[in-house]
């Protein structure tokens, strides 16, 4: 994944950009980079953030920046934002997503013999620089960021911020990810987090659509290239990784995991187990758990309490035992709270199942009498082939095509779509197994009409592929 934010002002931008990317942490883990311009000068700076969050990092660079306009980072992939010197002037540029065609694009720059590009210590290329050579294929910036659109296959944002102080933001063709404009008295700036410019005292002012391309001056906020028909925003946005304080079309994140878990309430009203209490996990659980909570008017409660004053959540070792060991070290019971307790919990969703049985046998350990399952979106049976979305690296790490490979073998995988619907014989025969599997008491996934009618907008605009498999 990733984040971005840029501003540009009459007044110096440093601090807004700083503050402004670092209130994109949550998105990334790697890398945060920030370049300033200052009347055509432009001063960069790229850290690893693997160990040490953004802001410490960045802190010590502060006296050295100075300027009207800049663009930032959070990066889970290539080191950014680059400084690329064309045909096209000298700038910078930032961008999220990921391209499935990447080989196949570097290829062909290399079939001419004319070019090269500079590589990684893994040998590959910066996917950033590969954008940006291709958008040196045109003859201007905005022809050149369309071209890039057209040729990648998978979903690209960027930014670029020209020597003259202006930046231009492409939303990916099918605005998988949102780009918000925020604006204030003496300029404007961009972001994925509309909370981050709230927070720096820009009011909303405008949100791109897909494919649209914006310039933005001190003084001005110019569309420059329209907006494409067709939408697919990324569900998990609200589900999963967006902030609870940012709203992507009009929808705040807080409150459409309420109602997410007010509508799986709803719809097992029947069948709902008693229970002692409702729990979230991990932190955005708890919001679909405070809505399933209220409409089934069971208490909430948090059985389990993470420690975080020194398990920062970018403290991720590489390896995954330790992982595994640092997630176990973060959880602190409540005794009262578990002990000879029937206990409901809600994730965000469910995707390999490492850390969910981790922390089922945790509660269990603890003396939890009965632990019952809920996800807050329905089974995943597909990998992300849009974003850079970590939770999802390999199709066969999901839990859903494990459990239906053991039951079935590779023919199972051609009755996915019965699998992930429970009112089938092969949708109750997966609940059962995973139930066996994990100790679960029951277990239940929320319905794909029930997230999109929580999340609120036109359906046909939102990306459902992780579950349907369809595009
Ligand atoms: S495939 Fe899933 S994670 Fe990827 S954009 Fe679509 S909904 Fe989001």
């Amino acid at each position: 994944m990733g984040g971005f934010f840029g501003a540009v002002s009459r007044r110096d931008i440093v601090l807004d950009v700083f503050f402004g990317v670092d209130y994109h942490s949550h998105l990334g883990t790697r890398r945060g980079g920030m370049i300033i311009c200052d009347d055509g000068r432009f001063q960069r700076q790229i850290h690893n953030i693997e160990s040490t969050p953004f802001r410490t990092k960045f802190e010590r660079d502060l006296e050295t920046f100075s300027g009207t306009s800049g663009i930032g980072c959070i990066s889970d992939s290539d080191p950014q934002p680059l400084l690329v010197r064309s045909h096209l002037g000298l700038y910078a540029i930032t961008t999220v997503g990921i391209i499935n065609n990447a080989d196949a694009l570097v290829k062909e720059f290399f079939s001419d013999h004319t070019h090269q590009f500079m590589a990684m210590s893994s040998g590959k290329v910066n996917e950033t620089e590969l954008v940006a050579a291709i958008i040196n294929q045109k003859d201007d910036l905005i022809s050149g960021m369309l071209h890039a659109q057209e040729v990648v296959d998978g979903s690209l944002t960027m930014l670029i911020l020209t020597q003259n102080g202006e930046i231009y933001v492409s939303r990916d063709k099918l605005g998988r990810l949102p780009v918000l404009i925020g604006k204030n008295h003496v300029g404007y700036c961009v972001s994925f987090e509309s909370f981050a410019y709230h927070k720096l005292g820009y009011r909303d002012y405008y949100e791109l659509g897909p494919k649209e391309i914006v310039r933005l001056t001190a003084d001005s906020c110019e569309s420059v290239s329209p907006a494409g028909k067709e939408m697919r925003i990324c569900a998990f946005l609200w589900t999963y990784y967006g902030y609870p304080n940012s709203n992507y079309e009009g929808v705040n994140v807080e409150l459409m995991r309420y109602r997410n878990g007010e509508i799986m309430a709803e719809n097992e009203a029947e069948t709902m187990p008693d229970v002692d209490s409702v729990a979230g996990m991990p932190d955005s659980g708890v919001p679909h758990a405070i809505g399933y909570a209220n409409r089934s008017h069971k208490p909430f409660a948090r059985p389990f309490v993470k420690y975080t004053p020194t398990w920062s959540r970018s403290f991720v070792p590489e390896n995954q035992s330790v992982r595994n060991q640092v997630a176990k070290m973060k959880q602190i019971p409540v005794p009262e709270l578990i002990e000879g307790k029937k206990l409901l919990l809600v994730d965000d969703s469910i995707v390999r199942g490492t850390q969910l049985q981790e922390t089922v046998e945790f509660l269990y350990e603890s003396g939890a009498k009965e632990v019952h399952m809920r996800s807050a979106c329905p089974p995943i049976a597909y990998g992300c082939k849009y974003l850079n979305f970590s939770r999802s690296k390999s199709e066969m790490e999901l839990l859903v095509r494990r459990i239906v490979i053991e039951l079935e073998g590779d023919e199972g995988l051609t009755h996915l779509d019965e699998y992930v619907d429970a009112s089938t014989e092969r949708g109750r025969k997966l609940l059962d197994t995973i139930c066996q599997k994990f100790g679960f008491s029951s277990l239940g996934y929320q319905s794909i009409d029930g997230l999109l009618e929580a999340i609120g907008i036109d359906p046909c605009k939102i990306c459902t592929y992780c579950w349907t498999g369809k595009e």
